[in-house]
This record gives structure tokens, sequence and C-alpha cells, in this order.
């Protein structure tokens, strides 16, 4: 028997389609049954063989399966919850895949009253800036990690398979505390992609941007490559992980500061001090 005899993503884009490309690759799934909006995505999904069947609701969709996969914009949670929650099946287990944990979880109790026991947020850490089920590729879980935020209650046998299915799919698997999540993502993930946008959009909206932009160098590509990632998505992460996301951009703003005064005092030994620390840092964390 596969670890799961049947898979429902709902939402299949990069990050579901990926999970279900890998479990396939594996031998590990029976079927998949990918949940959307739009027909062009379900058609492509199916096309590249990414699901099996589609449908265009989530609550008949769960009804036959024994995991389920929430891949939506994190904005989109409660509402689908509310869709599905009459319809899972009683040893069905919920999982999600959203880059908030908190305010998921919030939602999720909203939709179900209290947060069922085979319910297990998470979060894996890999991703691209491409979206839709076309993007989606098996590998790109291997060698990533994936966070998993399991609540008080949360069935230790409900956790178990979600970490066995991520293991499944290539991934290194750790747990960690909902707000300690959404606190160390705010400052690995969710601050630099508001540097990247906000950079560009500074920058495109500068008298001279097409000059700006056509000696932009290899540095400023790879600086920049987030600044490409889905603006749904992202408005989602910001309004959905507001508080640790501000007090990132806080300590952010207090470094730029130190930076700007070094410069205007014109302190090489401030900044060559900075950028050491930071070279360093970066040399030891990348191996
Ligand atoms: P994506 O490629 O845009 O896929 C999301 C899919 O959800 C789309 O195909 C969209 O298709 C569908 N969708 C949107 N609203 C829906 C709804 N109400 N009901 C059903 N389907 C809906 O995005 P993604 O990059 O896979 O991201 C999905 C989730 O993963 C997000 O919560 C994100 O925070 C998280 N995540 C992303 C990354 C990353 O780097 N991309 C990394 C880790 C985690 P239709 O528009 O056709 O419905």
């Amino acid at each position: 028997m596969p670890l799961v005899e049947r898979l429902c993503i709902i939402g299949v884009g990069l990050i579901g389609g990926s999970l279900s490309l890998a479990l396939k690759q594996a031998g590990a799934v029976g079927s998949v049954i990918g949940v959307g909006r739009s027909a062009a995505n379900l058609d492509d999904a199916l096309r590249l063989g990414v699901i099996d069947e589609a449908s265009h609701d989530a609550a008949s969709a769960v009804e036959s399966a024994d995991m389920v996969v929430l891949a939506v914009p994190v904005g989109t949670t409660q509402a689908v919850c509310e869709q599905i929650r009459d319809h899972l099946n009683a040893d069905a287990v919920l999982t999600d895949v959203g880059s908030v944990k908190g305010d998921v979880v919030a939602q999720v109790e909203a939709a179900f009253g209290e947060a069922p026991a085979n319910f297990v947020p998470g979060h894996p850490i890999a991703g691209t800036e491409k979206s839709g089920a076309a993007a989606a590729f098996p590998t790109l879980y291997e060698g990533r990690r994936v966070l998993l935020t399991p609540l008080a209650h949360t069935a230790e046998t409900a956790l178990d398979r979600v970490r066995r299915m991520w293991e499944t799919a290539g991934a290194e698997v750790e747990t960690m505390e909902v707000a300690h999540h959404d606190a160390v993502l705010a400052a690995t993930s969710h601050l630099p992609h508001m540097l990247a946008f906000g950079l560009v959009d500074r920058l495109a909206r500068m008298e001279d941007s097409g000059e700006i932009f056509r000696y932009a160098a290899g540095g400023f590509r790879d600086f920049t490559r987030i600044a490409s990632s889905d603006p749904v998505m992202w408005r989602d992460i910001c309004m959905h992980n507001r508080e640790a996301l501000l007090a990132a951009m806080a300590q952010f703003e207090e470094e730029l500061a130190e930076l700007r005064r070094a410069i205007d005092a014109g302190d090489g030994e401030r900044l060559f001090e900075i950028f050491t620390r930071a070279r360093e840092a970066r040399d030891g964390f990348t191996g």
C-alpha cells in the first residue's frame, strides 16, 4: 500500500504540484486529485501528469482523500477550510504549506471552531520565483528543509504521516513553535522579499529607469530575482505575518541608518568592519 492512497492538493501550483510529482516519482501515492479555480491551470496540471483528476469543488474532492494538502495563498485558508470542514474523512490528515504559520492556524481555528487533531501546519523552505502547475518539478524538495509546527493537541499519528510524506519527497523535516517560525521566516525570507520588491519598484519609477536597468549587472539580477515572485502570494504573506515582519523591517532600518551614518561621516573603518562581519557571517552559513 502506498504511503498516501489518495492525495488531494488544493491549489496545484509550484509548491503543491511539486509535492505531488515528488510523491508520484517515489511511487508513494495511489492517486492525486487537484483542486483549483482556473481551468487553464488544472489542464496544465493534468497534461503534465502533476495530478490524475481535476476538480473545482474542494468539498467533494476531499471526500475520498486520506491526505489533504492546502497549497493556496495563505489569505484564502479560512475560506477553503470552511468549504471542506464537513467533508473530510475522520481519519484524513490535513496539512498546509503556507509561508506564515500563526495566522494560518488562526484561520483554521476560525473555520473549524478548534484546529482538528489531524491538522499539521507545515512550511517547505523551498521554492522559486515561478508559479502555477507548469512550474512544478519533482526534485524541488530534495535536500531542502520542511518546518512542521504542530500544536499542543496535534495527533502524533498525523504528525508522523506528514513527516514521512515530506521525507519521501526528499526533504529534511524539523519541528518548530508557530511564533518562532514566523519570527525566523520574517527575517530570513519575508524581509529580503520586501527589499527586492522595494528596490525594483523604486528604480522602476525613476525617470531614467530604462537606463538603470539596461546597465544592471549580475549582482543586481541575483539580488532582485525574488522580485519576480507572485504578488498575490506576497501580499498575503505581508498581511498575515504583519507583526513579525514589521519587527524585522525596523531592525533592518536601524542597520541601513548605521550604514548611512558611516558613509555620511566618511567613516571607512566602520564600513569595513560592517562588511567584514557580514562577509564572514555569509561565508559561515553558506559553508
Ligand atoms: P502558486 O504556484 O501560485 O500556486 C497556488 C495555486 O493555488 C494556484 O495554482 C491557484 O490556481 C490556486 N488557488 C488560488 N486560490 C485558490 C482557491 N481559493 N482555491 C483553490 N485554489 C486556489 O503558488 P505557490 O508558490 O505554489 O504557493 C502556494 C503556497 O505555498 C502559498 O501559501 C505560499 O505561501 C506557500 N509557499 C510558497 C513558496 C514559494 O517559494 N513559492 C515557498 C514555500 C511556501 P488558480 O488561480 O487557478 O485557482
